[in-house]
């Protein structure tokens, strides 16, 4: 069955591969100076945004990964005040993140203006977070961003692209001793570590390069399954030098009104299988 284009929008990935959805109309197109910017009325999706031919978001299955990589760090940190959220113009993250009412400012340091203008316009509800007071926009690179800052915020979540084009500075070492040191000594980070399954190398480079700025024993991936990235299953590297998801979380404060993250399945999260282990033992 070949997808005719008219109807259907394909992500080819690494070209064997690839993840297909039917949509029923283009809601947007525009080229940024940074990348091609799509955004489709779907039948099965919802709502999806693609950069550069890549699914970024997509309002059938965003909610887990937004939860992921917000959750995990504000329950396992006592009383976050600053957070930081790089890339992650889609709004999502910092749309969970304003649920929590001791967190008293949020910055968005997210290259791309055209990316929070277009999914304030198209992505309402993922995007809502924007438009808390407690949230400033800073549209500029990220690692330029967080090296300006030392022992500042309490929450530092990096929600990119792939490592490719802009997105390549933030998995590069340099950025991750500079999220180190932006930390305050209690303080939480949780980058998105891409899919141990498709893109193993990038994974295990990835933990392997924030264990040696955070320490072996600081860096722990939690895992979830996001069916519109390639290979489903994806990963999140929580670093702090103080904190740990296995001792240190607390669930008194979870919203009520999360879809995925929950007690039980912050411990299924941190559960590494057998080929995971295998891969950053090797
Ligand atoms: N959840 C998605 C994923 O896991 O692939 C990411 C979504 S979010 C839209 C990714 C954002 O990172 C993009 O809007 C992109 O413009 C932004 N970005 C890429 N490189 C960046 C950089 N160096 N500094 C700040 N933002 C960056």
């Amino acid at each position: 069955m070949s997808l005719n284009p008219s109807e259907w929008f394909t992500e080819v990935y690494d070209g064997d591969s690839a993840f297909a959805v039917r949509y029923t109309k283009k809601l947007y197109e525009a080229r940024s100076e940074f990348q091609k910017i799509e955004i489709f009325e779907t039948s099965k999706m919802g709502r999806v945004l693609i950069l550069e031919g890549c699914f970024m978001v997509t309002e059938k299955d965003s909610f887990i990964y937004h939860e992921m990589l917000v959750h995990p760090a504000v329950s396992c940190t006592e009383n976050p005040r600053k957070a930081v959220v790089i890339g992650g113009g889609d709004g999502g993250a910092v749309t969970e993140l304003v649920k929590y009412n001791s967190i008293e400012s949020i910055v968005l340091c997210e290259i791309d203006p055209q990316v929070i203008e277009s999914c304030k316009k198209f992505f309402p509800e993922i995007s809502a977070g924007l438009s808390d007071p407690r949230v400033s926009i800073v549209t500029r690179d990220g690692a330029a961003f967080i090296a300006e800052h030392e022992n500042e915020f309490d929450i530092v979540l990096v929600d990119s692209t792939d490592p490719v084009g802009p997105g390549a500075a933030l998995f590069a070492t340099s950025f991750f001793e500079s999220i180190r040191k932006s930390l305050t000594p209690a303080g939480v980070a949780v980058l998105q570590t891409e899919s141990p399954l498709f893109m193993s190398d990038v994974f295990k480079d990835a933990i392997r390069d924030l264990r040696n700025v955070f320490g072996p024993d600081s860096v722990n991936p939690m895992l979830a399954v996001i069916p519109s990235y390639p290979g489903g299953l994806w990963s999140f590297g929580f670093c702090s030098e103080t904190k740990n998801p296995h001792q240190s979380v607390s669930f008194d404060r979870l919203p009520k009104d999360l879809k995925y993250y929950s007690p039980e399945m912050h411990k299924a999260s941190i559960a590494m299988p057998p080929f995971v282990k295998e891969l950053l033992t090797s």
